[in-house]
């Protein structure tokens, strides 16, 4: 497990997020990632490496946000790649995620046969695609948020931002 930094603020959040990761450095990580957002949509920059990567790929001093998650991933499923690195999304829905979701197969096979597509091999991304289907079927973003909770068995501190 490694690291994860969230935070909304009316100063730009993404030297915050940073320097956030920075101090969770010493836990060890494959790969870190953000999501901010950014004119009403949601930007996510991810690096297979050194949080310092990441930093030069957010574009500090031109980019500006005021909300925004980031983590340090050390991977348990899935391989360290760019691709792996949290946040993962489902349409409106970013998410980062520190721990293991030990019944994803269950839940990625019940989302399946719902007709989602995954685009990477970590337990993750069932979170955020249960949130998203909660969304849609009219639950608000705090029920889905609940409701996908109940159904995770595992170890789990999440991140968590609602395009809208
Ligand atoms: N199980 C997740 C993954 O492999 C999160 C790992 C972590 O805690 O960094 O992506």
């Amino acid at each position: 497990m490694c690291g994860i930094v969230g935070g909304t603020s009316e100063r730009n959040i993404l030297p915050i997020l940073v320097e956030g990761l920075r101090r969770l450095e010493y836990r060890g990580y494959d790969s870190a990632g953000v999501a901010f957002k950014k004119n009403g949509s949601i930007s996510v920059t991810k690096n297979k490496g050194r949080v310092d990567q990441l930093a030069k790929k957010l574009n500090l001093k031109t980019n500006q946000s005021n909300l925004g998650i980031a983590h340090t991933r050390w991977a348990t499923h899935g391989i360290p790649s760019e691709k792996n690195a949290h946040p993962h999304h489902s349409k409106n829905i970013f998410v980062v995620h520190n721990g293991i979701i030990e019944n994803h197969n269950h839940l990625k096979a019940q989302l399946k046969a719902e007709g989602i597509r995954f685009s990477t091999q970590t337990d993750t991304e069932v979170i955020a695609h249960l949130i998203r289907m909660y969304t849609e079927k009219g639950q608000s973003f705090e029920k889905a948020v609940f409701n996908t909770i109940k159904k995770l068995k595992g170890a789990y501190a999440l991140g968590i931002i609602d395009k809208n």
